[in-house]
This record gives C-alpha cells, sequence and structure tokens, in this order.
C-alpha cells in the first residue's frame, strides 16, 4: 500500500524509543482504558483566527520550544511501540508547518506495521497543495474544519477572508482520494442558522459531518457564553426538519452518530458539556512542544521533551508515558450552563490540538 511512498527526508529517524523493552507494555490507565489513539500536535501556529479558538493577537510559541520533526517521529515511534495504531496529526494548523509533509511520509511507512491509520484535522487553506502528498504518504481520511459555507460570515468567523482555498482544498482532497469529515462548531447567533444547509451540503458531496460543542479552553476575547449553543437544542431542531436514526458506530471517540433519512448522510455530535463522553476515553494529546496532556479538559502534564532529550530517553520516556497513565482523569471537569464557563482553562485549543 506504501510502495509510492518516498523514503522520508528526516534525519536520523527511530534514533530510539523504547527499544529497551522486549515486550513494549501496552498502554492501559488506572480506569482500565486502553490508550490506542494518539493525537500530535506539530505546531501552535495558524493562518486563520477563529474567534473561538484564539484571538486575534495570539502569541505563539518561540520555534526552538518546538520539537523537531525528527523528534515528532520519534515521539510517534514510542507511542506505536507501546500500542499506538491511530495518529491524528493536527495543530495549530499542521500544513503551515514547513515540511510537514515528510513526516506524514516517515510516518507513512509505519502503516501496517503497528499504525492502522494515519489522519489530520486542517482547516484545509493550504489542503489544495498538499492533499497529493498526504495521499501518496498513505493518508485515508482527512478531517476539515468548516462552520460556514457563507464567504462574509467565514471572513468574521475566522478574521481571515479564505473560504475559497477551503473550498479548493475540500475539492482537491476528494480528487485524490481522501475521505473528507467536516466538523463545525455549533455558535449561538453565529452559524446556528446554517447548520442544516452545511449538514446538507457536506452529505451532498458524501462527506460526514461533525458538530461540536464549544469549549472553554484558553482567552479569545470574546464571552464564551455568548457563543455557545447545547446540542441537544441543535439535534431537537433537526429531529424536527429530518428523520434522525441513532447508529450504533462510535468510531471509539466521543461522537455520537445518527443517519439523516433525508440526506443519507452520517452525522455527529460531540457534546462535551450536555453528554459526557469520556468513558470510552482512548487517546493521549501531545503538543508541539512535547507536553503530554492525557485529558483536553484538564491540567494534568507530563513533559516528553525533557524526556526525549535526557541521557537515557528510552527509560525517561517508557517513566513518562507510565506517568501519563496514572494521572490520565476519569472526566474532563470543564462546564458551561447558566452558571457560567467554568473553569476556563488557560490553554487554547490550538495547542493540544481538536
Ligand atoms: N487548525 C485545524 C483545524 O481547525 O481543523 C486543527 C486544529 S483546531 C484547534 C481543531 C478543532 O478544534 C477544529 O475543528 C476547531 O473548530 C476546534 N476548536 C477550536 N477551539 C475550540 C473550542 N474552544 N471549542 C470547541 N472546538 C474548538
Ligand atoms: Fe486555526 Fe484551527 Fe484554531 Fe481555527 S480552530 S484558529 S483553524 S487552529
Amino acid at each position: 500500500m506504501n510502495d509510492r511512498v518516498p523514503a522520508p527526508r528526516l534525519r536520523q529517524p527511530d534514533r530510539l524509543l523504547l527499544k529497551a523493552e522486549a515486550e513494549p507494555r501496552p498502554l492501559i490507565d488506572a480506569f482500565q482504558r486502553r490508550i490506542t489513539y494518539l493525537r500530535l500536535s506539530v505546531t501552535d501556529r495558524c493562518d486563520l483566527r477563529c474567534t473561538y479558538c484564539m484571538p486575534e493577537r495570539m502569541t505563539f510559541l518561540p520555534k526552538k520550544e518546538v520539537l523537531s520533526l525528527e523528534e515528532l517521529h520519534d515521539l510517534a515511534a514510542g507511542f506505536i511501540a507501546r500500542g499506538v495504531t491511530k495518529i491524528r496529526i493536527t495543530g495549530g494548523e499542521p500544513l503551515v508547518r514547513r515540511d510537514i509533509v515528510d513526516l506524514f511520509a516517515a510516518l507513512g511507512r509505519r502503516l501496517g506495521e503497528g499504525l492502522e491509520e494515519l489522519t489530520l484535522t486542517t482547516n484545509a487553506t493550504q489542503l489544495a497543495a498538499h492533499a497529493e502528498a498526504l495521499a501518496r504518504a498513505g493518508v485515508r481520511r482527512v478531517n476539515v474544519s468548516l462552520d460556514t459555507l457563507d464567504r462574509a460570515r467565514f471572513a468574521a468567523l475566522t478574521r481571515r477572508d479564505l473560504l475559497p482555498q477551503v473550498m479548493e482544498g475540500i475539492a482537491a482532497a476528494a480528487a485524490a482520494g481522501l475521505k473528507v469529515k467536516l466538523n463545525a462548531v455549533a455558535l449561538k447567533g453565529l452559524n446556528e442558522d446554517e447548520l442544516p444547509d452545511l449538514i446538507a451540503w457536506g452529505h451532498a458531496r458524501g462527506h460526514d459531518v461533525t458538530l461540536i460543542e464549544v469549549m472553554p479552553l484558553g482567552d479569545v476575547e470574546a464571552e464564551r457564553l455568548d457563543q455557545y449553543l447545547p446540542l441537544d437544542t441543535v439535534r431537537a431542531r433537526l429531529a424536527a426538519r429530518w428523520t434522525l436514526a441513532d447508529l450504533p458506530d462510535t468510531t471509539g471517540g466521543p461522537a455520537r452518530y445518527v443517519r439523516v433519512a433525508e440526506t443519507g448522510g452520517r452525522l455527529g455530535f460531540i457534546t462535551p458539556h450536555t453528554g459526557n463522553f469520556c468513558d470510552g476515553c482512548n487517546r493521549l494529546r501531545v503538543t508541539a512542544t512535547g507536553q503530554l496532556y492525557p485529558c483536553l479538559g484538564g491540567g494534568e502534564r507530563v513533559d516528553l521533551r525533557a524526556a526525549l532529550r535526557s541521557a537515557d530517553p528510552d527509560t525517561a520516556l517508557a517513566a513518562a508515558l507510565d506517568e501519563a497513565l496514572r494521572i490520565k482523569p476519569e472526566k474532563h471537569t470543564f462546564r458551561m450552563d447558566a452558571r457560567g464557563a467554568a473553569p476556563a482553562l488557560a490553554r487554547h485549543m490550538s495547542m493540544t490540538g481538536g
């Protein structure tokens, strides 16, 4: 399947990593949840400024703090050695990172050798330029974040007038054979009137669509509760218009799916507030600086960069991963209801990736 993948141009791949363990232990946390999914952020930078994600004057990390592509690759290899079968590259916007396609090509060579799926979440502004290379690397599916189909609204929501490029990106991905799923954050007064059109548009093109409740992550200038639209409200409105049939498939993630009879498409709901989804959590998140956050909604953290750059990285990484499993909380504690948004974590979603 990967015979067309060019040799990775990353220097010194597989420098190390958990070779000390003849039989690497699977990643199982204190609540007996098995971790098979890594979301790896490769940059905190972005070419958009979505109003729910970051402020216009976002302070980005100094580049020297960010892991090199080689380090990201080694880290990912270490997770694969401990039983991770799915890796999602995220950010920030992963496609703004220079030479990121080299990382996809290098990781793509792991497909079929422990790694079962390599994918990414992108805003698609630069997807047209990269879709072919991603497909060649072995990427089969891509999540594209798209909250509106209206150009003026898109410009207001993202503070950048780039909807045409996003549309080109989505078309290029489909042309390259990538299965596209659309993710939309449901935003009160901003796109709520348009959600049925967005869903119908996606379904007409064969794209699954998933709606997400806004989460209180990082200071974004806007007032969170002003943006918050509970998905139980949205679902009730959609059910008045369409026939929604519950689907059993959960894809191991937090989304719950329905089939929309009228469009024939699949619609997901990610509801951190109106329906807790933590029981089956199978994932860990690592930031572009190598900070492992066992929970998107918690402050717990383990420094994998320090482990990676230590004198004995194998041992230090194994210990760091064990620590992450030990401290992974049972459930997130953020809240968004009539009492307000709490606790608003200082960390932006662009740090940990969506
Ligand atoms: N830049 C890429 C993108 O937008 O797809 C990847 C990173 S972005 C942080 C990942 C996802 O997080 C996007 O779907 C975005 O809509 C979502 N997101 C960002 N901030 C959020 C928030 N505060 N609450 C809920 N979702 C958020
Ligand atoms: Fe960038 Fe994605 Fe955040 Fe929008 S949601 S500002 S595209 S990182």
